[in-house]
């Protein structure tokens, strides 16, 4: 698909209905059903009162009365959802519901991406001008603790097993299969920050995902480059601090009894994090930054190295091998990088 391709958001709107949207997202058999209107929990901000959250088949809108204070049409919602910008939703849910592309993509190349949905042609008959997306925020507003948990999740899934983890381990951190709600299908891992509380579930996909799945599902409106993955628990632990990462590198290295482990959640380091590990460092702190021997991990250690070693004693490791990474350790082999 060509890049910056215009798109037709009043094409995308009349042929995406929000129960076509609700479907793909698992939730629309929580919703109850009365005449044109669909009601429940409000899936954006996560509420739990079911009657704040409300769809109009007929104008094919939707509507928070609670804490979105927001409400829109198709494309809003996905933007909210997956927090991306309505040029992205919109290019989701052509690709979601596998929209014609001659009807959903406009002539011409190379436009801005709009701000709204809505800066393309109005709906004639549309009782009511849907809002616009609010433009997020910038800075570094923290990511607010949750107000639920995922329970019930299943630890013993043949997925984890197989990718070398304990029951005690799992226990540990929190994580298991999601049968049900967003994460629905996917390993549900907590995010905590570092007082300790959730602030996020990644959702890992089953196995490789099918191309155009993302392999993580996080949370809209989330930011991860402000949270350390184990941060609360490293910094209690004393030895090197180790950077990983992802979320089974740090969970294998804890489980081979090195906790003082965090991971980035990809193969960059933000301000936030770098300011993290800063405040939770000191001069006589030493570091270890194992990242992947791919060549995103190899491109990334010796930049992100000399950051953190402006404020501590910092250490490569280099793997031997480029599929080689901190989750397939085995305890002797991380004997050996200690040694
Ligand atoms: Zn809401």
């Amino acid at each position: 698909m060509p890049k910056n391709k215009l798109v037709d958001f009043r094409a995308v709107r009349e042929a995406v209905t929000m129960e076509h949207v609700l479907s793909h997202y698992g939730l629309l058999d929580k919703m109850k059903r009365s005449g044109d209107s669909l009601s429940g929990c409000c899936p954006i901000h996560k509420g739990s009162n079911p009657t704040q959250f409300r769809v109009s088949l007929s104008k094919n809108l939707w509507n928070c009365f609670s804490e979105c204070k927001h409400g829109g049409n198709v494309v809003d919602f996905i933007s909210r959802m997956e927090d991306v910008s309505a040029y992205g939703a919109a290019l989701k849910a052509i690709e979601w519901f596998k929209l014609d592309p001659d009807r959903v993509y406009a002539e011409g190349e190379g436009a801005d991406e709009p701000r709204s949905s809505n800066e393309a042609p109005a709906r004639p008959k549309s009782a009511q001008p849907s809002p616009v997306v609010e433009v997020k925020p910038e800075g570094n507003a923290p990511n607010p603790p949750l107000k639920f948990r995922l329970d019930k999740l299943q630890r013993e899934h043949p997925y984890l097993t197989e990718r070398g983890l304990t029951l005690e381990t799992l226990v540990d951190f929190g994580v298991g299969f999601c049968a049900k709600g967003m994460m629905a299908g996917r390993i549900a891992i907590p995010i905590h920050n570092p007082d300790g509380q959730v602030v996020a579930y990644a959702g890992r996909h089953v196995g490789e995902p099918p191309e155009g799945t993302p392999k993580y599902k996080l949370p809209p409106g989330f930011r991860k480059s402000l949270e350390l993955f184990n941060l609360d628990r490293a910094r209690k632990e004393s030895g090197p601090l180790i950077v990983v990462e992802g979320f089974f590198d740090a969970m294998n290295l804890h489980q081979l009894g090195h906790r003082k482990v965090v991971a980035l959640m990809g193969s960059s380091l933000s301000p936030a994090q770098e300011d993290l590990i800063r405040r939770h460092t000191d001069q006589h702190s030493q570091i270890l930054v194992m990242l992947d021997a791919d060549a995103a991990g190899r491109s990334a250690r010796d930049e992100i190295a000399a950051r953190l070693a402006k404020f501590a004693f910092v250490r490569i490791h280099v793997f031997a091998k480029e599929d080689q990474q901190p989750e397939h350790l085995t305890a002797e082999q991380l004997a050996e990088v200690f040694a």
